[in-house]
């Protein structure tokens, strides 16, 4: 069976920054919709088209196609007395975007002298990555599957 729209795709993977640094690696392998359902990066999707088995697929990813790039607008300033408690560098919040609409999760980054920095970029936005995957098993996706989107059972939703 090859990778092909509607298959359910499981793979182990390690995502490398462009100097070759292990950010992160699965224990277990994951699960992911194949096809369009915006369940793994879109160049890797499209790299693991037609792939069966057992293959090793290697992609490089920029910024833009990874975590998106870094944007100086999600950076804010805020005064220390309009958080709670204690702020200490890492701490996260949920906060809206400048639309109002789109949340978005805001982390400490800077604290000092009253003032807080707060930036809501992903940790990884504006690096480039290296995707390496090697193929475990293919399926066919569940009409159950189809319809929500995404993958149930072992490495995918239980609900
Ligand atoms: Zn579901």
């Amino acid at each position: 069976m090859k990778i092909g729209k509607d298959t359910v795709v499981s793979l182990a993977y390690e995502l490398f920054d462009l100097d070759g640094n292990l950010i992160e690696k699965t224990s277990e392998p994951i699960g992911y919709l194949h096809g369009g359902y915006q369940g793994i990066f879109e160049v890797v999707e499209k790299s693991l088209d037609g792939k069966s088995v057992g293959d090793a697929v290697d992609v490089k990813l920029d910024p833009a196609e990874a975590f998106g790039d870094y944007d100086e607008s999600l950076v804010h300033l805020e005064p220390a007395d309009k958080f709670p408690g204690s702020i200490e560098i890492g701490m996260e919040f949920e906060g809206h975007q400048e639309d109002g609409q789109s949340k978005t999760i805001f982390r400490v980054t800077d604290v000092a002298d009253e003032k807080v920095v707060v930036d809501g970029n992903h940790p990884l936005a504006g690096l480039g990555l290296m995707f390496k995957c090697k193929i475990e098993s293919i399926r066919a996706a569940s009409a159950e599957e189809l319809a929500h989107g995404h993958v149930h059972g072992a490495g995918g939703h239980n609900h």
